[in-house]
């Protein structure tokens, strides 16, 4: 399958020739900062399916001291990705346009959400991290 992404101004486009999968949302402060939201939405894709359409020459990339960063449009400021040393790891679910095919697999440090936070019921949730998460 085919799946187009893009941030909120439209100038930064990109392509997945292949599967989303691992579809999660983790509810920890960080991530709370890194997605300016309750938690995170990010699936992992296969870096050589993955391809910036346009706009990429406005990406900023923000890379933490483990080598894990995250790409944004610096003119809207939308995250668009997830890189580790510098290749593309996955995408952020807002940014995707469509239906990806996939759902959210499950709601990980729950045990650290936000205090106004609801989270609605029916996918399994974990109050830190999942066992055997691969
Ligand atoms: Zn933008
Ligand atoms: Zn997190």
């Amino acid at each position: 399958m085919s799946i187009s992404g893009e941030c909120f101004c439209g100038e930064v486009k990109y392509r997945i020739d292949g599967k989303l999968r691992d579809a999660q949302s983790c509810h920890c402060s960080r991530c709370r900062k890194v997605f300016s939201s309750q938690a995170s939405a990010y699936a992992i894709v296969e870096a050589k399916e993955f391809q910036w359409v346009s706009g990429e020459k406005s990406l900023t990339s923000y890379v933490g001291k483990h080598g894990f960063g995250l790409q944004f449009c610096s003119k809207c400021g939308s995250t668009l990705s997830g890189v580790y040393k510098g290749v593309v790891h996955g995408v952020t679910l807002g940014c995707v346009n469509g239906d990806p095919e996939i759902e959210l697999g499950r709601h990980i440090y729950v045990g650290s959400k936000a205090s106004w936070e609801v989270i609605a019921e029916g996918v399994p949730q974990y109050e830190e991290s999942p066992p055997a998460y691969a």
